[in-house]
């Protein structure tokens, strides 16, 4: 991974930390059926899938009252005899994990005690995560269990593997089922992949998801899940599930409508400090995040404000995952009303809803050129829902040209 990059799998793993609950789209879903006469349905209700008692019981014990928004297309599809293939894309935190988890424990037979489903996952904290659902959700599936092909786990040759599913990164599922040959490939009804687009990421992986995929029976129906879709993941989705039906759920537009913007010329990172100083004394500020270009600014800052006795927790790329999920935690949960970030961190983190965001510097590509995309990325955390936001730029003045290429860009 190149420093300074965006590194994709940390940033799935941490927003499957945060997603404590689901994330609500009102988009519509977008389907492309492969065979477009064929009725489409879909469900408001778990019940209307006829699921085995057991399961349903577990879906109700995890909280869940109704399908989320992509789960009431995709499950009567996942769940539909014959089996169909499908490629579903929705940001994170909308319930894909949670439907192919279902789908698996509802095709499994917990009687067979041989591997019958397998998940692909991109890395180990991720497969990991995903292994905990299914052990929640099949909580009451007497004799369902799981296992998990991760480096670190090494059954001998010829070792009997009664789990029905199987989760694990691609290269070790590889071994376990054409190296080692404890994974029988012609038991597996479901193949699911999950997190494409992190997956094309990694070295070698698309290659031995490729190869796994090529050992499935034709009759296995194959899944694959991904949060975003460029034109490399589609390309890697056709090799893995082709002729498939398509969901997609479209994120909610970034807009700049409801969003003020401001901009406050400063000398020096002193007086952009006081600036903000002012900003807290005449704004009462409900929940504000501040982007820094550096780390070390990100970090004098939160030191300096501590100081100042304001309560700010820093999300930077010192923190292991398990304390940025904390800190962004805290903030979603009110307990902090302001979060102090880089933009590597921040990039593709959901935090919802902010009603101030700070550019304590602007962003910057690695040219020096204003990174437009950022810019709106984070103001767009902004004034979202209906709501009024406010975005406060801190401009060196040696930068205010800066300032009139957003203004141009954006003609606002
Ligand atoms: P994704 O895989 O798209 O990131 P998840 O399946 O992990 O999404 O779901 C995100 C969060 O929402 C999880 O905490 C999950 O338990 C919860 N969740 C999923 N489906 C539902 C549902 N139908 N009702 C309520 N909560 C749900």
């Amino acid at each position: 991974m190149l420093t300074g990059t965006v590194d994709l799998a940390a940033t799935s793993l941490l927003n499957k930390l945060i997603h404590k609950s689901l994330v609500e789209s009102r988009q519509n879903v977008e389907v492309l059926q492969r065979d477009p006469t064929s009725p489409l349905y879909s469900v408001k209700t778990f019940e209307e899938l006829h699921l085995k008692p057991e399961l349903l019981k577990g879906v109700y014990a995890m909280g869940f009252n109704r399908p989320s928004k992509i789960q009431e297309t995709a499950l009567p599809m996942m769940l539909a005899f014959p089996p169909q293939n499908l490629i579903a894309q929705s940001q994170s935190g909308t319930g894909k994990t949670a439907a192919f988890v279902l789908a698996m424990l509802s095709r499994v037979d917990p009687l067979k005690k041989y591997p019958q489903c397998i998940c692909l996952s991109p890395t180990f904290e991720l497969a990991l995560q995903t292994g905990e659902v299914i052990e929640q959700m099949g909580m009451f599936c007497d004799g369902v269990e799981v296992v998990y092909a991760l480096r670190g786990n090494r059954p001998a040759k010829g070792s009997n593997i009664e789990a029905q599913i199987v989760v694990g990164t691609p290269g070790t599922v590889m071994d376990w089922c054409l190296k080692l040959k404890i994974v029988n490939p012609k038991n597996i009804c479901v193949f699911v992949l999950d997190e494409a687009d992190v997956m094309i990421g990694v070295q070698g992986y698309a290659a031995h998801s490729v190869r796994v995929k090529r050992v499935m029976p034709a009759t296995c129906q194959m899944l694959l899940f991904s949060a975003t879709f460029e034109d490399t993941v589609w390309q890697f989705a056709d090799r893995i599930v082709p002729n498939s039906n398509i969901i997609k759920l479209k994120k909610e537009e970034m807009t700049l409508e409801n969003i003020l913007q401001f901009y406050d010329s400063c000398e020096g990172i002193e007086q952009k400090y006081s600036a903000l100083g002012n900003i807290y004394g005449t704004v009462t500020i409900a929940q504000a995040i501040i982007f820094c270009r550096t780390r070390k600014t990100a970090k004098w800052l939160a030191c300096k404000m501590v100081i100042d006795s304001h309560t700010v927790e820093l999300l930077s790329g010192e923190l292991t995952m398990t304390e940025r999920a904390c800190a962004i935690q805290k903030f979603r949960e009110g307990k902090v009303k302001v979060l102090i970030t880089t933009n590597v961190c921040a990039r593709g983190i959901d935090v919802e809803q902010v009603s101030i965001v700070v550019n304590f510097d602007l962003p910057v590509n690695t040219d020096g050129q204003v990174d437009f995309d950022t810019y709106l990325h984070r103001i767009g955390r902004t004034g979202r829902f209906g709501k009024k936001g406010i975005a406060i730029s801190l401009i060196e003045r040696c930068y205010l040209n800066m300032l009139r290429q957003i203004e141009e860009h954006f003609g606002k």
